[in-house]
């Protein structure tokens, strides 16, 4: 791994709700990704993570920070180079059965992203289609059906051979092995692991439990109600814990580890998170913490660097 590929820089994305209070849906979010890294990012629903995936591609604006991508700020390009980088950032998304145009035959919907930027057309465009299905496991004669016609797991690799057609070198997966059978889970996650080999891809891959990014990312973050909570190598998440919320959703994954059992300390994580409609003016995770002081409740506490590339968000002094 070598140079970032992607830098977010105090990135807040906030939607207007109907009651005039501003949703602060992704609230300052730093990190950045090296190119051919998985960076897994994990957090309850309404945490931010699938917001945060859609404003680094460009789905929606952000309200405010700096997303650079391949050394480029992304507010700053012309729009030919914007079209660029729309192509070379593809998105796969969770639910493989909405994503599908249910009328179109899957040809089509592989190669619709590569008409759109002007990519081979006729008997060339047909290879392509046929490559790229049997390199998602499919068959080149898959091509003439249409979506109903596949299992859920067929599904989700159609969707990973269409933004595959544009050449990405880097795709936002959001939650796409949440809605599979367990079953099927791995096989798609082995999927994108050999596609990133072959490929050269880098993955956001955006997940609602730590087991589900477990083997597919080299770094893992936690995000809770818009905010990184933790971010560090994801075997040290994993044994070395730091922040409160990790350490609770830590303690609802199985240990498989022999020399793990019994060490992890189980935190219960009770009642849900507040609504973002009304955050708590401190640290966001004060209201579920076990731990949290009045400090807590009236301070947010910063993102610090706690150990070389391990940055945590809590005020807790000895952690
Ligand atoms: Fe808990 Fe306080 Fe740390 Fe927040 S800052 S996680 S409330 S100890």
């Amino acid at each position: 791994m070598s140079e970032d590929i992607l830098q977010i820089k105090e990135v807040k994305k906030f939607f207007s709700h109907s009651s005039g209070v501003s949703v602060k849906s992704v609230d300052g979010i730093s990190f950045s990704i090296k190119r051919g890294e998985t960076l897994g990012l994990v957090g309850e629903s309404g945490s931010g993570k699938s917001t945060l995936g859609r404003t680094i591609v460009g789905l929606y604006e952000q309200t405010e920070g700096k997303i650079i991508f391949e050394g480029r700020d992304v507010s700053q390009l012309t729009n030919q180079e914007k079209r660029d980088v729309n192509r070379k950032m593809q998105m796969i998304f969770q639910d493989p059965h909405a994503s599908l145009n249910p009328r179109m035959r899957v040809e089509d919907i592989i190669s619709e992203g590569m008409d759109g930027y002007g990519f081979l057309s006729g008997k060339k465009r047909k290879e392509r289609v046929g490559e790229l299905l049997e390199k998602v496991g499919l068959r080149s004669e898959h091509g003439r059906r249409f979506p109903h016609e596949f299992s859920g797991g067929q599904r989700q690799r159609i969707g990973i051979a269409r933004a595959l057609a544009v050449k990405p070198s880097f795709i936002v997966a959001d939650e796409p092995i949440s809605a599979l059978d367990v079953s099927i889970q791995a096989q798609v996650v082995n999927l994108l692991e050999d596609l990133q080999k072959e490929e050269g891809l880098t993955y956001l891959f955006i997940a609602h439990d730590l087991a589900m990014v477990k083997h597919i990312s080299d770094r893992i973050g936690v995000m809770y109600l818009g905010k990184l909570m933790e971010l560090t190598d994801s075997e040290t998440i994993f044994t070395k814990p730091l922040h409160p919320y990790t350490q609770a959703l830590l303690s609802s994954v199985p240990v498989t580890h022999p020399n793990q059992k019994g060490q992890r300390e189980r935190t219960v994580l009770g009642g849900d998170p507040p609504s973002p409609l009304h955050p708590p003016t401190g640290c966001p995770f004060s209201t579920r913490c076990p731990v949290a002081t009045a400090e807590c409740r009236d301070t947010p506490p910063e993102w610090r660097e706690h150990s070389p590339g391990h940055w945590v968000a809590c005020h807790l002094n000895n952690l």
